[in-house]
């Protein structure tokens, strides 16, 4: 963590990864194991597992996530521990069915783990992706040198913030495109080496793939997953030729409206400033964001949400019962963004006002999640959000509720095992909708001006959503593509479906390359095609929801089109495409059609 990130936050993720690690000593140190005590054993994995995903997520927020990430690994990978906690489950045969299975999956889990320390290639993995990183950081770096050049400081924010900033304050065209063009070529210069070590990677994979006797390293990576290597290559082009269409047309009309020649899209801040025009986009109160969180999850999901006292003053704890059924607990990180703004007011925590209760009241392990909650303090001191902030708020929560729901928690050191390798995203991208539905305004009770606002805003989003989206299919495409192969690197792959579907310079192998890095590509090299998958089906299970008009109740929570979210071992059905891209689109014609 970043010292003031600690200062402000008193490191609760760190806390709370001792406070996991504490019970899972206790419970390894047993002489032998009850079935409730194993599965304890998996969700405290799970736990952890889902910290660190947390981290790694929010790193540009919370700071650098190597810290929690080395003390993980003490904490949780030791390799001794293993040993001791192996022979421990060996000799606690369960009782229950359910109990066994988990014993079993832990069983050649950590089985599975101790055979990966002793093969070289995961540390050279992790060696070729550091090096790739070391690589993209250049790349940064010569970004920082430009803007610096042409007076724009960056102070240490990200080069490519700076960046899109300065495109969307920059009224004149011929000088728009001259910072473009430039900012672009620097790209392409020093984008090689990051290849380079890509390619490096790909080749130890496939290299690892073909010793252990599978066809590809896709294959491996499937095994993880609910669907087959047809279903999911169907789906990734089905979604790449829609992708190429939608951004065909917005960049179009980015030419038209803000007058872009080349890399329209690198424009696309321009263009966002002209969708705003003369507004003021509105802030919303932090608490009153919060209380709609918990009503949508309480008439969509039946989950009761309860605030508990907390010791830190700037987390927002939850305890989620179902039925009467305690299932889990979340605590929102309250982050103040800027950390050092004008200092109207000190950080103290602005919503533990309603706790009513303690959280030392819970003596049993529970299914445990964060949330990131980014807030800002308005003129008149409020704590408020941004309709960004309260669009990843309800994004995390969908993450969280599906921790707490799980029919069974399988043991991972990466946070990304819970479901079927494509459905991670899925009910965490449903969840993000409510930031769309009318009932928003209605329940924080807007004004008429900041309705209109509120109405702006969600256009902007979808259009950033829009703007992202061919990236995100090739980023998908490719990350699928290369590790089906058995030769040739990301730029052969890129060529090839620069020419299959007809790209046209939409979108540059150099501004994807970070992308395929992501933490889900380097735990699951082809996976990356979940994103796609959870943003189609996110935005088709939603659809029922956003038809209830303000003031209308939700469908039941009995509605069973989330079951897949919570069931691992439900089927994966290829969700539809139409309801993703009649959700983003914000134009249509006369006809109906599409126009954006
Ligand atoms: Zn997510």
């Amino acid at each position: 963590m970043t010292v003031t990130a600690h200062m402000e936050n008193n490191d609760p993720v760190g806390a709370a990864l001792v406070r996991t690690a504490t019970r899972f000593r206790q419970l390894a140190a047993r002489r032998r194991l009850r079935d409730a005590e194993v599965e304890e054993i998996a969700l405290l994995f799970a736990n952890a597992a889902h910290l660190l995903a947390y981290t790694e997520g929010n790193q540009r927020h919370l700071g650098p996530s190597r810290p929690l990430h080395s003390s993980w690994q003490r904490l949780f990978a030791d390799p001794e521990t293993d040993v001791a906690l192996l022979a421990l489950l060996e000799s606690s045969m369960c009782t229950k069915d359910a109990a066994e299975r988990t014993r079993r999956e832990l069983l050649s889990w950590l089985g599975e783990r101790a055979r990966s320390r002793e093969t070289p290639t995961i540390a050279q993995v992790v060696a070729g992706y550091r090096q790739a990183q070391d690589a993209l950081d250049c790349v940064d770096e010569a970004q920082a040198a430009l803007l610096e050049r042409i007076g724009l400081r960056t102070r240490g924010a990200a080069p490519a913030a700076v960046f899109s900033k300065a495109v969307g304050t920059m009224a004149e065209p011929s000088t728009r495109e001259k910072l473009v063009h430039a900012w672009e070529a620097v790209r392409a210069r020093n984008t090689g080496p990051v290849l380079e070590q890509l390619d490096e990677v790909l080749r130890i994979r496939r290299e690892q793939a073909r010793t252990a006797g599978t066809c590809s390293v896709v294959e491996q990576t499937l095994v993880r997953s609910a669907v087959d290597e047809a279903q999911a290559a169907a789906f990734i082009d089905a979604y790449l030729e829609r992708a190429v269409e939608g951004t065909a047309r917005l960049a179009t009309r980015i030419r038209e409206t803000v007058g872009a020649a080349q890399h329209p899209l690198a424009h696309f801040n321009a263009y966002a400033r002209t969708v705003v025009g003369e507004a003021t986009l509105p802030t919303f109160p932090l608490d009153g964001c919060l209380d709609y969180l918990s009503v949508v999850t309480q008439e969509s999901l039946g989950i009761d949400l309860t605030p508990l006292a907390s010791d830190r003053q700037c987390e927002h704890l939850v305890l989620g019962t179902n039925g009467g059924r305690v299932i889990g607990v979340a605590s929102f990180d309250l982050i103040r963004t800027p950390p050092s703004g004008s200092g109207v007011m000190p950080g103290a925590g602005p919503v533990n006002a309603a706790a009513r209760a303690d959280r030392t009241g819970i003596s049993v392990t529970l299914p445990e999640a964060r949330v990131l909650c980014r807030y800002q303090y308005d003129v008149q001191g409020r704590p408020v959000v941004t309709f960004a902030s309260l669009h990843s708020m309800l994004h995390e929560f969908g993450h969280v509720v599906n921790h707490w729901l799980l029919g069974r928690h399988a043991p991972s050191d990466t946070g990304l095992d819970y479901l079927p390798i494509e459905r991670i995203e899925d009910l965490s991208s449903w969840f993000e909708k409510w930031a769309y539905h009318p009932r928003l305004a209605e329940h924080l009770q807007l004004s008429a001006k900041d309705t209109a606002g509120l109405e702006i805003c969600t256009r902007v989003k979808k259009l950033e959503f829009r703007s992202a989206d061919l990236d995100r299919a090739v980023v998908a495409a490719l990350d699928f593509e290369v590790h089906r192969q058995e030769s040739g690197g990301y730029a052969d792959s890129f060529r090839r479906l620069e020419r299959d579907f007809q790209l046209g310079g939409l979108c540059r192998l150099g501004s994807v390359a970070g992308f395929l890095m992501s933490p889900l590509c380097r735990a699951y090299p082809g996976a990356s095609f979940a994103y796609l998958w959870g943003a189609a089906f996110g935005a088709q299970a939603f659809a029922p929801w956003m038809r209830t008009g303000p003031g209308g109740r939700a469908p039941a929570w009995t509605d069973r089109s989330l079951d897949s979210c919570f069931d691992p071992d439900a089927p994966s059905e290829t969700p539809e495409l139409d309801p993703l891209f009649r959700f983003y689109n914000v134009s249509y014609d006369a006809s109906g059609e599409p126009c954006l």
